[in-house]
C-alpha cells in the first residue's frame, strides 16, 4: 500500500448495525475520484469519501451499499480460538507452551521476517531502505518512497511465509512506482507473478489484524 499522509483526513467514526452485528465505521476524506468502502479486520469498515461528509450522509452511504457490505463481511476468514495462537499460518495450542516460550516464538518470527526482507533485497538488488515494524491494523505494509522507508505490520507473523514475501515485494516495487498504476503492477509481475492470488489469500487473515 502506498500512503501519502497529507492526502488523508480522518473525519469521524461511528457504530452501525449490519446483519444484527455492530460494525465500526471510520470515515475518511481523501482527494480521490471514487468513494471506497474497505473491510479492515473482522468488523471495521473504512469509508473513504471524496467530499466533506457529515455523519448523516455517511450513514446513508452505508445504507445504500448495505448488500455489498454484507457480502464483504461474509467472506471466508480465519477463526482463531482463544486457546490457540498462530505463527506463519500454523496454529499451535497455548496449553502446550509457556507464555515465555510463546513470546520468544513471536520474537523469532519477527527476526525471520527481517531476514526474509534483507534476503529479498539482496536477491533482487533493491535499493537500500530503512525497515521498521509496527502494529498496523489497517494494512500489512507501507512504503514511503521519497524517504526510502518501508514499514511492515508486526501482525505479518500470523500469515504464511509466501504471503509475507508478497507483501515485501509489493512494498519494494513501490520504491519505483509510488501508486497502484499499471506500471506498478507490471513491475510486481516481474518479481511475484502470483501476486493477485496472494492478495486474495491475505484477505483471509485480515480478521486477525
Ligand atoms: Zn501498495
Amino acid at each position: 500500500m502506498y500512503l501519502n499522509p497529507n492526502k488523508v483526513i480522518e473525519m469521524f467514526s461511528f457504530d452501525t448495525i449490519i446483519n444484527n452485528e455492530v460494525v465500526h465505521v471510520t470515515c475518511q476524506y481523501k482527494r480521490t475520484r471514487y468513494l471506497k468502502i474497505k473491510l479492515i479486520g473482522a468488523k471495521n469498515l473504512l469509508l473513504i469519501v471524496t467530499k466533506k461528509t457529515d455523519l448523516k450522509e455517511a450513514q446513508s452511504i452505508i445504507d445504500k451499499y448495505r448488500d455489498t457490505i454484507v457480502k464483504m463481511l461474509s467472506k471466508p476468514k480465519i477463526e482463531l480460538s482463544n486457546d490457540d495462537f498462530i505463527i506463519f499460518g500454523k496454529t499451535y495450542h497455548k496449553a502446550d507452551y509457556s507464555k515465555k516460550e510463546i513470546d520468544s516464538m513471536y520474537k523469532d518470527a519477527i527476526l525471520s521476517i527481517e531476514k526474509m526482507f534483507y534476503d529479498i533485497k539482496e536477491k533482487y538488488v533493491f535499493p537500500n531502505v530503512e525497515l521498521y515494524f509496527r502494529k498496523m491494523h489497517s494494512r500489512w505494509g507501507v512504503c514511503y518512497s521519497k524517504e526510502k522507508r518501508i514499514g511492515l505490520s508486526s501482525y505479518l507473523v500470523f500469515v504464511p511465509c509466501e504471503l509475507i514475501e508478497y507483501v515485501i515485494l509489493h512494498e519494494f516495487c513501490h520504491l519505483k512506482h509510488a501508486d497502484h498504476s499499471k506500471l506498478f503492477y507490471a513491475e510486481l509481475d516481474k518479481y511475484c507473478p502470483k501476486h493477485r492470488q496472494f492478495k486474495k489469500d491475505l484477505k483471509y487473515y485480515s480478521s486477525l489484524l
